[in-house]
């Protein structure tokens, strides 16, 4: 969905080590475990790993994985903006102010987008696309300088998520101007996660882990009986070292950071998370936000607009809302930990 080319295929190989790593933690070699099924492949422009601790009888793991496929297709057909022909991409192409049909999939990712947007004071803005994109990190690709003042203004100028709206029935979107563009990439990963896990419940499994680009869901428990644990790394560019092991119970986690996906120009580091209240990407010294919740949709939503709003700002709302997070703050060569009381039951001893 979001990536491509080169940087792509170099982070994709990153979080597969990620989730080799993860893995590693989930299902260290235990007495006499269940052999775990993994289904992986690539989907909205990132990889994805399954894990069944155990699968119920009579169901063949690549029937289930292509229904998987089949859940991954139509979150791309909804909300991709890389598919000219997806829902989001038509909304977006459209100049009509009118209420625009979507499926049930898109009206619920938009509705928390701007549930998440209102939240975090218009630090999360899902409209924000025209100034990812003067900052190379759109489809248009990189560019080789940093934009003008007057480019950025005039790009804040077209956004605002308070002008996209969205009704519950019959699902729809509208915009209030025509050149208003939305960008799901900050929350549709977690939105995918939620469909796949739902879809697995519902097919009588009981005990998976679902990893997508990062964003991930755990329930029952792992292979060797206990609940999983997963790793949160230490945000380096190159390296996948744990900062952290947590354990999950029917719980998602999601991390948001600027330490992977950057572009450098004239020798200035920038992320390709943008600060929609200023027009430029962030600087402070977060380094990565990791949270917990019921909803991997919402703790992706959260995990970008927690980002934006920055160590100080971020850790006021985390705590204002009782969220479970984790902010890693760059302190010279290592990283300070930040946490909310609420994140700390799921760290392991
Ligand atoms: P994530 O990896 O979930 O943190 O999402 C990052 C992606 O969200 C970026 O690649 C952009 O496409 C998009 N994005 C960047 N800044 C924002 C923002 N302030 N609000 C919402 N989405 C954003
Ligand atoms: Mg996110």
């Amino acid at each position: 969905m979001a990536l491509h080319g080169a940087q792509a295929r170099a982070q994709r190989r990153r979080v597969r080590l990620q989730v080799g790593l993860l893995l590693l933690a989930a299902c260290a070699p235990p007495a006499g475990p269940e052999p775990a099924i993994e289904l992986r492949g690539s989907s909205m422009g990132t990889t994805y790993s399954i894990v069944l601790a155990s699968l119920p009888k009579g169901l063949a793991a690549d029937t289930l994985h292509a229904e998987i496929r089949g859940i991954l297709e139509a979150a791309n057909d909804q909300m991709s903006t890389y598919r000219a022909s997806s829902e989001l991409s038509r909304f977006n192409a459209s100049s009509s102010t009118d209420w625009f049909r979507v499926s049930e999939g898109t009206r619920t990712v938009v509705a928390e987008a701007l549930r998440i947007g209102r939240l975090s004071g218009g630090a999360f803005d899902v409209t924000v696309g025209p100034v990812v994109d003067l900052w190379g990190f759109g489809a248009a690709g990189p560019s080789a300088v940093a934009p003008t003042r007057e480019r950025i203004d005039a790009a804040l100028r077209e956004i605002g998520y308070a002008s996209l709206h969205v009704r519950p029935s019959p699902p729809a979107i509208r915009k209030e101007r025509p050149e208003l563009r939305v960008d799901l990439s900050g929350i549709a990963k977690g939105f995918a996660v939620d469909r796949i896990a739902r879809h697995l419940e519902g097919a009588g499994v009981r005990n998976f882990l679902v990893e997508l680009g990062g964003e991930l869901r755990a329930h029952g428990s792992s292979p060797r009986g206990d609940p999983w644990r997963v790793a949160i790394e230490k945000p380096s560019p190159q390296g996948t070292t744990i900062q952290q092991v947590i354990r999950l119970e029917n719980r998602a986690l999601a991390t948001s950071g600027d330490y992977r996906r950057y572009r450098v120009v004239n020798g200035a580091r920038y992320s390709h998370i943008i600060d929609p209240r200023t027009g430029s990407p962030i600087s402070h010294a977060l380094a990565s936000v990791s949270v917990v919740d019921a909803s991997a949709m919402r703790a992706d939503a959260l995990a970008t607009a927690l980002m934006v709003l920055g160590p100080a700002e971020g850790l006021r709302v985390a705590e204002r809302d009782g969220l479970a997070v984790l902010f890693l703050v760059k302190r010279g060569e290592r990283f300070a930990e930040v946490s909310t009381p609420e994140f700390e039951r799921y760290r392991l001893e």
